[in-house]
């Protein structure tokens, strides 16, 4: 059986749990022969410590599959791992208000590198690791058999792959190719989903929770949605009574998309309107009028990628929060996130606090949000949790 042995003293944070080891932890590796394939993991005292996939060309050397040293890592662990999280779903998921949600949620569900998210009778994949790559024909098999999709479609084109030493991939893995766009239920709510040319696997499923919390402020508003991408927080908001939404962003196809899904929920033009535009220009254009809103949307794309970007990206999370601050009306609301997960919670409270101050403004802080549950964090694995949000209110 190929193995890596861990350096004295390098097996704590497999003790705790936590799914990865670092290149510089491993002594030695023996026996092995393909970039992906299981090993055994072994303290430096030669005490088995569980099992993991290798990866030849990542950083992160081995993503633990199991803790449990008698487990056997085949197509039956896989399958067991799948069911377990497919059944959390179901305790977590109203099946007649939403058929779209994540059923895998890659080391937050014991299966490294895995994601998978259901839209409706369709399945969209990615395959982010060497690992979850390895035994692709396995899942895909599981996933079919199980879930009996119309299709499993792939979008492992994300440029995370090229660390583990995989090519970009993107397609059909299943099933039927017809139609690459999908409609779906959220909350109620029907959202077109292309899953074939929208952003990660199609749509932000993380913002389920939050889109629908933003009901609670909407009615008789007038809200600014930033980044407002095919009109999800939109959607909630007109459906619930707002008298008008301005929805920005800078992607020609998503407005095009959220249009669409305007029409779908029964809303009538004269209720929104669409500003393909970057935000950080148009938030400097409205302060330059007398423009002004009850609740202001900043639901931003990833700014940090790595570690080296999180002060630049700091900059700009304070710059959009300053801004959309002084845009409120009195007792006006903003829901502002980050989805970096390089900015943990206290850095992101702290250039709200910050972007306060800058605009003259009290703020109240009403909630602290996160990614929806079918987005699994576990304690052991803290870098799980990138979606985090506040809503507040300004005086
Ligand atoms: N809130 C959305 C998801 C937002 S994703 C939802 O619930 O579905 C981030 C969006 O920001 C994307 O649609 C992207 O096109 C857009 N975007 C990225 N940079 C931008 C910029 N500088 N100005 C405007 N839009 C931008």
């Amino acid at each position: 059986m190929p193995s890596v042995k861990l350096k004295k003293g390098r097996d704590k944070s497999v003790n705790r749990k936590h799914p990865w080891i670092f290149s510089g932890a491993i002594d030695s590796v023996k026996n092995i022969s393909n970039n992906g394939e299981t090993v055994e993991i072994i303290s430096s005292d030669g005490k088995l410590l569980g099992c993991g996939s290798y990866s030849s060309h990542s950083q992160i050397s081995v993503r633990v599959l199991s803790f449990n040293p008698t487990d056997i890592i085949d197509k039956d662990f896989f399958q067991q791992r799948i069911e377990n999280a497919v059944e959390f779903r179901k305790q977590i998921i109203n099946a007649e208000s939403t058929n779209a949600y994540r059923v895998i949620n890659a080391e937050s569900d014991y299966i490294p590198g895995l994601i998978v998210d259901k839209y409706s009778d369709f399945l969209v994949c990615q395959f982010l690791s060497a690992g979850s790559e390895y035994w692709k024909k396995d899942i895909v098999e599981i996933l079919s058999n199980y879930f009996k999709p119309t299709g499993i479609f792939e979008r492992s084109d994300v440029e995370v792959r090229e660390k583990e030493g995989l090519k970009q991939s993107k397609g059909i893995l299943y099933g039927k190719n017809s139609d690459t766009i999908i409609e779906i239920i959220e909350n109620g709510n029907k959202f077109l989903v292309d899953i074939n040319l929208g952003h990660k696997t199609g749509f932000y499923l993380d913002q389920r929770d939050n889109r629908k919390l933003l009901e609670e402020y909407s009615s008789e508003k007038e809200i600014l949605n930033c980044f407002s991408f095919t009109g999800g927080f939109s959607v909630y908001a007109l459906k619930s009574g707002a008298n008008k939404v301005v929805n920005v962003d800078s992607s020609a196809e998503a407005l095009l998309l959220a249009e669409k899904n305007f029409s779908l929920n029964g809303i009538d033009s004269s209720k929104y309107e669409n500003v393909q535009d970057d935000v950080f220009k148009y938030l400097r254009k409205l302060r330059d009028t007398n423009k002004q809103f009850d609740v202001i949307i900043l639901d931003p794309p990833k700014f940090a990628e790595s570690v080296s970007q999180i002060e630049k990206a700091g900059r700009g999370y304070k710059d959009i929060n300053l801004l959309a601050l002084k845009l409120l009306k009195k007792n006006g609301v903003l829901f502002t996130f980050s989805c970096s997960g390089h900015i943990v919670p206290d850095l992101f409270n702290k250039i709200i606090a910050d972007a306060a101050t800058d605009a003259g403004k009290e703020v109240h802080i009403l909630k602290y949000l996160t990614q929806s549950p079918d987005h699994t964090m576990l304690t052991s694995f803290p870098e799980g949790l990138y979606l985090k949000g506040l809503v507040c209110k300004v005086n």
